[in-house]
């Protein structure tokens, strides 16, 4: 824990393995805290603290040593038994499931297989109708704006009622409008899905910077479109709508960026700084990360590479998944 205040490090090891900080890694610090003062003055304590006597409990002894620092709880330095652990252990569950919504809980396993069963009924019916979203190229990336949830008979964007299709000129696929990032008319002009389009996201990755990700103005727009239903997004509509399609959301939450980590923090910064700026109400981190993060770059990568709307999801759904560090 890093005390800025009293300029202190206070070491939490509940196994009294690493009560020190050894030379090496003290410099390693001091380089990450260069621009903050390189930790110039500072001390190391290790505070009195509650110790583990098993080798199963590392967790609850992690939550327990936050919760006393965040709380300002005075510990001792005492050995825990199993039934202490087992008290904070319901306790720590608890205060985590507190504030959850019933139905942000994730489908059990059953509940997971019956929804498999009556997707793959769906999708049978489905196949015969030529006015199906199943048609649609977004569908097998599973961003199509207006497929199923998964196991379900609604749909997304349901007060959308009539649909517009374009066909790629080269393989023939067809995309709905929305899916496509197309408006206007299309009948008598090429459309190319991206099978023709060869797209190096290296290459276009390269020397990018947080700021060259969309102007201030069109976060701010693409913010208020997103949020009148102007530019239509199932991260998005899942935003809305928690519970709608678990197992899809958690999959869109794994895939927000084409950047690494590092490149990505910075953008996500950026848009925490821009929105802010724009909104009175403070901005919900996870709202940045799965929404806007992932919406800015596809409309970035659409402009940037003219692509269509599904290549630019297609690129994104396509990455390592992306571990949100808070
Ligand atoms: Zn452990
Ligand atoms: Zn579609
Ligand atoms: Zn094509």
């Amino acid at each position: 824990v890093f005390d800025f205040k009293a300029k202190a490090i206070h070491i939490y090891d509940s196994l009294s393995l690493y009560c020190i900080i050894s030379d090496e890694d003290m410099n390693l610090l001091r380089n990450v805290f260069r621009s903050s003062g390189g930790l110039d003055g500072w001390t190391v304590v290790y505070p009195p603290q509650w110790k583990q006597q098993d080798s199963v409990n590392c967790g609850v002894l992690v939550c327990s040593a936050v919760e006393n620092v965040v709380k300002q709880r005075e510990s001792m330095t005492e050995a825990l038994t199993v039934n202490q652990c087992r008290t904070l252990r319901l306790h720590h569950a608890t205060q985590m499931l507190e504030n959850v919504n019933p139905e942000d809980f994730p489908p059990t396993k059953q509940e997971m297989l019956a929804i498999k069963q009556k997707e793959v009924k769906l999708q049978g019916t489905e196949i015969k109708d030529t006015d199906s979203s199943i048609h649609c190229l977004s569908w097998r990336i599973r961003t199509c704006l207006f497929q199923r949830a998964t196991g379900k008979n609604s749909v997304f964007h349901e007060h959308i009622k009539k649909y517009k299709w374009v066909q790629c000129t080269a393989c023939k696929s067809w995309l709905h409008f929305e899916c496509a990032g197309v408006t206007g008319d299309w009948a008598s002009k090429d459309f190319f899905c991206g099978c023709s389009i060869h797209v190096d996201v290296k290459k276009i990755m390269e020397g990018v910077h947080a700021d060259d990700i969309l102007t201030d103005s069109e976060i701010k727009d693409l913010e208020r479109n997103l949020q009148t239903g102007h530019i239509l997004s199932n991260r998005m509509y899942l935003w809305k709508h928690k519970g709608f399609d678990p197992s899809l959301r958690k999959r869109y939450s794994e895939h927000v960026t084409v950047f690494d980590d590092m490149t990505t923090e910075t953008i996500i910064q950026r848009l925490e700084r821009v929105l802010s700026l724009s909104g009175t109400t403070s901005v919900d981190p996870h709202f940045i990360t799965d929404v806007i993060l992932p919406e800015a770059l596809i409309q970035w990568l659409q402009t940037t590479n003219v692509i269509c709307r599904f290549q630019a999801e297609d690129l994104l759904m396509k990455t390592k998944p992306f571990i949100d560090n808070e």
